[in-house]
């Protein structure tokens, strides 16, 4: 990853790229940033740009050979360690001492789709199962091992760790002496969210680079430009972000997401309202077409919906937690539909995710809901 593929924080790329111009560069770095900032593509950048032989303008070349290996994360002498568990997917001998090496592939793909990613979906991407996560002794064990090797092919050798802050005592201790003194031509590059939950002995060995909030404004921009986001949607999402890319990123989906349900549910319900069969099934062939999780999602959000319908109907609207947009509709719906409708709605939606989550026919599960909201309406 190249500096200029990198959104916002411009001052910080010309004081790092400064500092390995004028030599200044610590052996240690420590990277503060709120989740979402991409601190973990600064520190790539700098890997890349520290053993690239062709670096100008305050960037690497970003086509050599060692650049080349960073862009996809290959290369030999950059090592990543990030907070890991004993997993279902581990074979036995790697569930006793999990470590990082054996979630490389989820965390590349991670980094190379959206370096821009929290430490939950950090987590979903390496298949964590909910376990805590944690940088353990073994994986101390680990870095002192690979660090005490040769380089392969560059002058330098990198090692990244995600989420510094979730080492263990015992890790952290083991791995001061390496951070004191690390071999020749070694860099380590720690990323972290809380830095008080770090070690002091391990902050006082750092030398800390802090991610700035980007503006409101400059996230928009980079939201309508990258993600050809409309304006408004991504003015909203960025001022709900505190400044950070990733945050506003996945606001700004989760308001389209929002958006594609809230058209689905409202067109399930004026269906069967009309009492009109032929589009109810059509729309149940369509709800069968995403995978399991969306239809999940969807049944989630109907949920949702028709709890705040019922808020309405009750006289309650101001605790439905509706946004201004919906009320109209959901007014609407709360003077058309049955007393009891809300209960059996809210029961036929929980036994249709019991039958995703079941792997029961998709289209039998739809069909059934679809049904059932045109008989209780
Ligand atoms: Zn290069």
């Amino acid at each position: 990853m190249q500096f200029a593929q990198i959104h916002g924080n411009e001052a910080l790329k010309a004081n790092l790229t400064g500092m390995v111009d004028g030599g200044k560069m610590g052996h240690a770095l420590l990277f503060v940033e709120e989740q979402g900032m991409g601190a973990i593509a600064f520190a790539l950048a700098l890997s890349q740009y520290i053993n690239c032989k062709d670096r100008s303008g305050g960037d690497s070349c970003g086509v050599c050979n060692s650049c080349h290996k960073h862009g996809k994360l290959i290369h030999p002498d950059v090592h990543f360690v990030f907070p890991v568990a004993a997993t279902s997917s581990l074979a036995e001998s790697e569930k006793k001492h999990p470590i990082s090496d054996y979630f490389l592939d989820g965390f590349r793909q991670l980094v190379l789709t959206n370096p821009y990613f929290d430490e939950q979906d950090l987590f979903d991407a390496i298949g964590l199962e909910n376990k805590a996560g944690n940088i353990s002794v073994h994986e101390a064990k680990d870095i002192i091992s690979k660090l005490s090797l040769k380089p392969y092919e560059s002058e330098f050798k990198v090692m990244i760790i995600y989420l510094a802050e979730k080492m263990n005592a015992e890790a952290a201790n083991k791995l001061l002496k390496l951070l004191e003194e690390p071999p020749q031509g070694t860099f380590f590059f720690l990323v972290c969210h809380k830095p008080d939950k770090l070690l002091p002995t391990i902050l006082s060995r750092c030398q800390i680079i802090r991610l700035q909030p980007d503006t409101p404004e400059d996230i928009c921009d980079m939201l309508c430009r990258e993600e050809q986001a409309d304006a408004d949607h991504a003015m909203v999402a960025a001022r709900a972000s505190r400044g950070s890319y990733g945050t506003a990123l996945k606001l700004l989906r989760e308001e389209e997401i929002s958006v594609e349900y809230a058209s689905d549910i409202r067109e399930l319900l004026d269906a069967a309202l009309e009492h009109n069969l032929t589009k109810l099934l059509a729309i149940a062939d369509a709800l069968t077409t995403p995978g399991r999780e969306k239809q999940r999602d969807f049944c989630l959000y109907a949920e949702n919906y028709i709890r705040k319908i019922f808020m309405f109907a009750n006289g309650v609207p101001q605790i439905s937690f509706a946004l201004s947009g919906e009320y109209e509709h959901l007014e609407r719906y709360a003077a058309s539909i049955k007393k009891d409708f809300y209960r059996k709605a809210l029961a036929s939606l929980d036994t249709a995710l019991s039958a995703i989550e079941s792997n029961v026919n998709a289209k039998l599960t739809f069909v059934d809901l679809c049904n059932r909201f045109y008989l209780y309406i």
